[in-house]
């Protein structure tokens, strides 16, 4: 039985995750429930996992899921926090052996370093806890013993395929990017692209923020940093490879030339059910990939020049751990002001090569604490919202 905590249970990933536990009962008990501001749902979800310990963004929230609550289901929580403080609380819970980290941004980071500490299994769903602070991250979970599974379906795909090879056999990593909607739209075309064009994402359905960045191919170039930390490679043996149908989740080469890929249906409730079964394998209800049904599957090179963001993300990678740090705070702020219809899609990767910039040019130092990491994440974040406001006041 593995007793797991969902940090982010009322976001997408947090539904498929508590639908895994639901097919599992026998393996799974939910243990902890944290999520942002949704008491309508963590109320529902309480009700039906019953979980100890549960978590909302603030006092009200925690306030009103509370008075919500069956008597029954007050009965079995047994902490209820609010805040960082409850996030970390659910996450370190004792009688948790595992953390989902589902929250979007850069919420859970406390959170997910005291999971480590206190020795937690982390599952991993959030691109921004490598990509800010993955040498941190992998360097406590190193000297705590910890597991960092990947829940991404790449990054999962690669971890299957790698199944305990030592690095020393592999030659490169090579992620499999659907391409976006926009992969056959000319260039002049893009700068017209609008919110609801790059919100209509071909095959995965996510959150927002992540279709826009999937559609900048950002969402990949924030995936080739996370692959670098989490199977400790370079950036120059991590390769991506674009394949519209997403039916190959990706795949390793090993050095004899040998490439193992993982192929499955478009579904998170399987990189999911794999992060809580690891090292096992479970059966799943879900209806298997057929291949004679798939029809043709299409594989292409990655254009940067149509999408200067995966090549940023490589830039970033090579540099200084400074620089992963401005990118991602650069993109959240230009991918919400193109959200809000500030700037063009196009300028997204203008923004946040600025902010790259600015770094090299400060020669801003690699961050050593969580607390450096916020000063950069800070400081980049300023740097690009004066940007929008110039982009704003230009006629
Ligand atoms: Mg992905």
């Amino acid at each position: 039985m593995k007793r797991i905590a969902i940090l982010g249970s009322t976001g997408s990933i947090g539904g498929s995750a508590l639908s895994v536990a639901a097919a599992h009962p026998d393996q799974i008990k939910v243990v902890g429930l944290a999520a942002g501001h949704n008491v309508d749902r963590l109320v529902a979800q309480a009700e039906r996992y019953r979980p100890t310990a549960i978590a909302m963004a603030t006092e009200d929230g925690v306030a009103a899921v509370r008075s919500r609550l069956s008597a029954a289901a007050a009965d079995s929580v047994a902490l209820v926090g609010a805040g960082a403080d409850g996030l970390r609380a659910v996450a370190t819970h004792p009688d948790v052996d595992l953390v989902l980290c589902a929250t979007s941004g850069t919420t859970a980071l406390d959170a997910v370093f005291a999971a480590i500490e206190a020795g937690k299994t982390i599952a991993l769903a959030n691109k921004e806890v490598l990509v800010m602070a993955g040498g941190l991250v992998m360097e406590a979970a190193r000297r705590r013993g910890v597991a960092v599974l990947p829940v991404d379906s790449e990054h999962n795909a690669i971890h299957q395929c790698l199944h305990g090879r030592p690095s020393r056999d592999v030659r490169r990593l090579i992620l499999t990017a659907s391409g976006g909607p926009f992969r056959q739209w000319s260039a002049d075309r893009l700068p017209a692209v609008t919110p609801a064009d790059a919100l209509a994402h071909p095959t995965w359905r996510m959150g927002r923020k992540i279709t826009v960045d999937s559609a900048t191919l950002m969402n990949k170039g924030l995936e080739v940093i996370e692959a670098s930390w989490l199977f400790d490679m370079p950036a120059d043996r991590i390769d991506v490879v674009v394949h519209p149908q997403s039916v190959v989740h990706s795949l390793v080469e090993l050095l004899d030339g040998s490439q193992i890929a993982q192929l499955g249906p478009t579904d998170m409730r399987l990189p999911i059910q794999y992060a809580f079964s690891y090292p096992d394998r479970w059966e799943t209800a879900l209806p298997p990939l057929d291949l004679a049904a798939c029809g043709p599957l299409e594989f292409g090179r990655a254009d940067t020049t149509r999408f200067p963001c995966l090549a940023l993300a490589y830039r970033a990678l090579r540099g200084s751990p400074a620089l992963p740090v401005a990118l991602n705070a650069a993109n959240e702020v230009a991918v919400e002001a193109f959200l809000d219809q500030a700037i063009r899609f196009t300028e997204i990767p203008a923004i946040i090569a600025a902010a790259l910039d600015d770094v090299e040019t400060r020669h801003v130092a690699s961050p050593t604490t969580l607390d450096e990491v916020r000063a950069v994440d800070t400081a980049a974040r300023e740097l690009s919202r004066g940007l929008v406001r110039e982009v704003q006041s230009k006629p």
